[in-house]
């Protein structure tokens, strides 16, 4: 299985990082070792204390399917959750100021909590679907699928283009506003609407942190 995630997809979140609305899907990947099952803790990395939760409606593919017509696409998922996009936003920007890219601050090990899926029929209209990240039982990001500039089946359409789709893939839609970072301790809990879907604790590493892992890391 693969994991999919999708950049910017929220208009006041791109806003937040003084990005740009995207014409088209910003798509990257997370490897099968960034899973973080639900209720396990989240440890710090070794090469960036600056770690920041994005808290994101995740689709699981039930189909195999590629160049899928957007009327086709609801057909390609029957359930949905939650998952946090962990982001080492230090090594983003300077993967950014670069021009490289940024795959290794959004794939590291467990950079991809995510919560048991649920089938569609448990909620109301999936398309106006609102949920929030909690830390230390205090609400930091409320978001709504409403809000989303590419929906989710043009995102299924869009990445098609270019992956096939396979049963099981992950997908991992946008980030609404109010990321922000984590500390050592921090409790994060995300809720669709008032049902708690996902909890994780954060920790430090075991090895002391040494951030010259990365500084002095030369372009290949
Ligand atoms: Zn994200």
């Amino acid at each position: 299985m693969k994991i999919i995630a999708i950049g910017r997809n929220y208009a006041a979140h791109a806003k937040e990082l003084g990005n740009e609305i995207p014409a088209e899907p910003i798509i990257f990947h997370k490897p099968q070792s960034a899973i973080l099952k639900n209720k396990m803790p989240f440890v710090i990395p070794a090469f960036d204390d600056r770690i920041e939760y994005e808290v994101e409606l995740i689709l699981k593919i039930c189909r195999n399917g590629k160049n899928i017509k957007i009327e086709d696409a609801q057909n390609y998922y029957k359930s949905i959750g939650l998952g946090i996009d962990f982001t080492a936003r230090d090594v983003q920007q300077k993967c950014k100021e670069n021009g490289w890219p940024w795959e290794i601050a959004k794939s590291f090990d467990g950079s991809a909590p995510i919560s048991p899926f649920y089938p569609l029929s448990e909620f109301d209209d999936i398309h106006n679907l609102p949920f929030s990240l909690k830390k230390n039982g205090e609400t930091v990001q409320t978001g709504n699928s409403n809000q989303m500039i590419f929906s989710f089946e043009r995102l299924i359409s869009y990445i098609s283009i270019y992956f096939t789709l396979n049963i099981g893939d992950i997908i991992f839609t946008g980030t609404p506003t109010g990321v922000g970072q984590v500390k050592e301790g921090d409790f994060l809990e995300a809720f669709i609407a008032n049902q708690s879907m996902l909890t994780c604790m954060v920790k430090l590493p075991n090895e002391p942190k040494d951030k010259s892992i990365y500084q002095k890391r030369e372009p290949a």
